[in-house]
């Protein structure tokens, strides 16, 4: 209830901020006559004719070209004006929808104390990804991947009473995290801006509607950028629980597979995707036969040789189990899901494969001959593998498999073998069964989950109750990538010759393109005329005022992607019009110069 109004409180006080500016990003960059940085004679903007090398993303390619960033060491970037700029204006959506959530800014140490990472267990398990640094009294501190421990050991010193809760923290904010593979530019970084925010509550209820706030939020803020995005359902790492989504921006070069049901609602990563389970294994039709396999270690070669389909097939990984080794069976067409297995009780975490000397000596045989038929270590079937009968599989022999093998005849199964521990393939049944799945690549740029008592337990962060008892609060957490987003705006929005800005993300407005302007008194003129017009009007503006040619300036401005252009010739002047070029659109327009602002500026509100 209280969260819903300061909500509304919140709305009221945006909607009065909100009402008298034409241009909404001007908040972000007042418009400035003396501002140097309009002009592109001493603006800082170095654009490349060619493609980078090893930029293997075209927003990578994109943001190096048109001068946005500059890398400093791998996955270490500097922001030159262009981008900060748009990155500055990512932020000012961010930070307007989460204060309209309801979330109150703060600021935490990029620098943290070992003391604290040790309270919450994570010194140790953290491994590498965090950097580890000592202070000059030889102290250990980390550079913050994430900020759950300073943000519980805020709470834990700050808030006391069940009358401050539910409270939601959030800062924009550096991360560190040491990469294994940095690339695709400011898309995975070791050092990156997010956006990360974290709730308390006292009780599930609590949590679940800061959580809806958070998922509408996330949404508001995707859809204020213009993106084409899909929230899914997410792993939940090693907190647990079904609160979990992640936004994805839709690209082919996104990392991530997404599957969604074709007609249905259901979207999931592909992580944490399940198809509906299949129906029961028919009964036995074939007897058990061995046969030799000499040359054939895979399922393809077993399938040509039979000449059966790999769907008859099932295959035999060993994995690192708790105890000891652990048989995972699955049918020969589909990939163990890592994820999935890993959370398996007897499985270890975090997931690793069984070393060859440790199969042969547990199994009897190599991989390639392995099989759940006279499997001497413990076995988990997938759901669909456990679906077949007369099925082919290795013999535990080195060289030879068996056909018609059957479940329970065979090779004994009871339930709590069965698992789900495969990848979901497109064409499978969705889970609810509506519609089949059906994959899309995403951009991971929010995250949002239930993080329990993981932090508040161990750190001991509690409030009193209204009956005065001692409670632990549950928490939630909420990141969004701030620098990845401006990568992910530009994978959806650009063209062969540069990048489409979309209007609330753009670094200008208009881009006013003088040509000739050192040749020529009346182009000068003129377009200082239209730039201090432009201004005025409450527009951001870059003005071309180079000495370069034509095809450069046209060149560049395709690059840079401002939505809207204007071109100041002497032909034109001579007319009294100037060139109008929408960036999307192919063909320039001419327009009077006494009307042009006033139509850039109609086109410029958000
Ligand atoms: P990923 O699976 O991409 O590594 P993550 O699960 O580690 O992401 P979170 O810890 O949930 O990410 O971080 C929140 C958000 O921060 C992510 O959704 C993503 O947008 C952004 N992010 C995470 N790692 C990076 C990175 N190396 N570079 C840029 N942005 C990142
Ligand atoms: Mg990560």
């Amino acid at each position: 209830m209280r969260v819903v109004n300061r909500l509304i409180a919140n709305r009221f006080f945006f909607a009065l901020l909100c009402a008298p500016r034409i241009v909404s990003n001007a908040t972000v960059f007042p418009p400035t006559k003396k501002s140097s940085n309009m002009r592109q004679s001493t603006l800082l903007l170095p654009t490349l004719k060619e493609n980078p090398a090893d930029a293997d993303v075209v927003s990578h390619r994109l943001m190096l070209r048109a001068g946005l960033i500059r890398q400093l060491a791998s996955g270490l970037y500097t922001w030159l004006p262009l981008g900060l700029r748009v990155l500055r204006k990512v932020e000012h959506i961010i930070r307007e929808e989460m204060n309209i959530s309801g979330a109150q800014e703060v600021m935490m140490p990029v620098v943290q104390p070992a003391e604290l990472w040790q309270e919450s267990g994570r010194w140790q398990k953290m491994g590498s990804e965090m950097l580890r640094i000592k202070d000059r009294h030889e102290r250990d501190f980390c550079l913050g991947p994430t900020h759950e421990e300073v943000i519980t050991d805020i709470f834990r010193r700050e808030v006391h009473s069940y009358k401050q809760l539910p409270i939601n923290f959030y800062q924009i904010q550096t991360k560190f995290r040491d990469e294994r593979r940095p690339r695709f530019g400011v898309m995975r970084a070791r050092e990156f801006m997010m956006k990360d925010a974290y709730s308390f509550h006292l009780d599930q209820e609590s949590f679940d509607a800061t959580y809806q706030e958070m998922y509408d939020c996330y949404s508001r803020i995707l859809n204020r950028m213009q993106l084409t995005f899909r929230a899914v359902q997410a792993d939940t790492g090693n907190i647990g629980g079904d609160n979990s989504h992640e936004f994805h921006v839709l690209a082919s070069s996104g990392e991530d597979t997404i599957a969604y049901a074709s007609t249905g609602s259901y979207a999931a990563n592909l992580e944490k995707a399940t198809a509906m389970a299949p129906p029961a294994a028919p009964a036995p039709s074939q007897d058990l036969e061995k046969i030799d396999t000499p040359n054939e270690k895979t399922i393809d070669a077993i399938s040509k040789l039979l000449n059966i389909p790999a769907t008859q097939t099932v295959k035999t990984l060993v994995v690192k189990g708790v105890e000891s080794p652990v048989a995972i069976i699955l049918r020969g067409d589909h990939e163990l899901n890592e994820i999935k297995a890993a959370k398996l009780p007897s499985i270890a975490s975090p997931f690793a494969f069984a070393e060859e000397s440790e199969i042969l000596q547990s199994m009897g045989a190599h991989p390639g001959s392995l099989g759940p038929v006279n499997c001497k270590i413990a076995y988990l079937v997938d759901r669909d593998a456990a679906a077949l009968a007369d099925f082919v599989c290795g013999a535990n022999e080195d060289g030879v498999h068996f056909t018609g093998a059957n479940w329970h005849r065979d090779s004994p199964l009871d339930d709590a073998q069965i698992v789900d521990a495969r990848n979901v393939v497109e064409g499978d049944k969705a889970p609810d069964g509506e519609g089949t799945i059906e994959f899309l690549r995403g951009i991971e740029v929010g995250h949002i989950f239930q993080l329990d008592k993981a932090y508040s337990e161990p750190l001991e962060a509690s409030v009193l109750d209204k009956d005065g008892v001692s409670q632990i609060p549950i928490m939630g957490c909420y990141g969004m990538g701030v620098t990845r987003l401006v990568a992910a705006v530009i994978e959806q929005n650009h063209d062969d010759n540069g990048i489409l800005w979309p209007q609330p993300l753009t670094p200008y407005d208009l881009h006013i393109v003088a040509l000739n302007p050192q040749k020529s008194e009346a182009v000068r003129e003129a377009s200082e005329n239209l730039y201090n017009e432009a201004l005025a009007a409450g527009l951001e503006v870059l003005l071309d005022d180079r000495d370069e040619r034509p095809g450069v300036k046209f060149a560049d401005a395709d690059l840079i992607g401002i939505p809207q252009r204007l071109v100041v010739g002497d032909r034109g002047l001579k007319n009294s019009v100037v060139e109008y070029k929408k960036r999307e659109e192919k063909d320039a327009v001419e327009l009077p110069l006494d009307q042009v602002i006033a139509q850039v500026a109609a086109q410029a509100v958000i």
